[in-house]
């Protein structure tokens, strides 16, 4: 049976509230359009490719905000990633009554943290998906879900969980990973501020930023190798703004 059917009798038998799930949609799509680096650059696109965010932005551009959003979310559902999308969702939809009343609740703060790069000030901004507080201080908590048996987190979640506990000043940052046999859990330190700068300076000259990022990405019909090399060969991340921008108003 698909997913799209288990998720349909799900709903007819009222063990998952549809208006929760298209609110959970609505929330990916409130995302899209915050401004990305003006002189913000937020936790989530740190963790994939820079030409990523400067698509969206130029979706924005060129149709404005609600049709951008439509068009992103009719490339989510055309994608042969909508499965993955859905058991995210109910997933996460089981995990929260499965939380309800636990120490851990959804994060009420968006923190912000500025760093200097090459003589650049950048504000560093992120809300991790929950957070609970151990001895009087905020640990924030990540989740992610994936099909994968893996049996290590990724490094992209590795690197995403740093930064969390960097930003929101904690001596760690709690990682669980759903996976289809087993829940993988770490306790991941803060990225030191060096460590940071040199995130800053890859995610602005690399193109993809993982090797495997192009094969799932939603914008590799817009994605062209000129933009790619332009990034690659940037020599500065002041240049690599300037390049975004550019690729953002085209
Ligand atoms: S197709 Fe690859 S290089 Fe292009 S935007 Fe997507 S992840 Fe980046």
């Amino acid at each position: 049976m698909k997913l799209i059917d288990l998720l349909y009798r799900a709903v007819a038998s009222r063990s998952v509230d549809i208006m929760e799930l298209m609110f959970n949609v609505n929330n990916i799509l409130k995302c899209i359009g915050r401004n990305i680096i003006d002189d913000t650059i937020y936790v989530s696109d740190l963790t994939r490719c820079v030409l990523r965010a400067a698509y969206v932005r130029r979706l924005i551009h060129v149709h404005g905000i609600e049709h951008a959003r439509e068009i992103i979310l009719r490339k989510m559902l055309d994608y042969d990633n909508i499965n993955s999308i859905l058991m995210g969702f109910i997933v996460q939809y089981g995990l929260e009554r499965f939380l309800d009343g636990s120490t851990v609740r959804r994060s009420q703060i968006t923190w912000r943290r500025v760093i200097d790069v090459d003589g650049i000030r950048l504000v560093i901004s992120g809300k991790p998906d929950y957070e609970m507080i151990i001895d009087g201080r905020i640990i924030p908590v990540e989740i992610k879900f994936t099909r994968r048996n893996i049996e290590k987190p990724y490094s992209s979640y590795v690197t995403q969980c740093s930064i969390y506990a960097w930003l929101c000043n904690a001596p760690y940052c709690k990682l669980l990973i759903f996976t289809p046999e087993r829940v993988i859990e770490r306790e991941i330190g803060p990225a030191t501020v060096e460590y940071l700068r040199l995130i800053v300076r890859e995610w602005l000259s690399r193109a993809p930023l993982w090797e495997w990022e192009c094969r799932h990405c939603l914008f590799r019909d817009m994605c062209r190798r000129e933009d790619r090399e332009r990034i690659r060969n940037s020599r500065s991340i002041r240049k690599s703004i300037k390049i975004l921008h550019e690729i953002e108003n085209q």
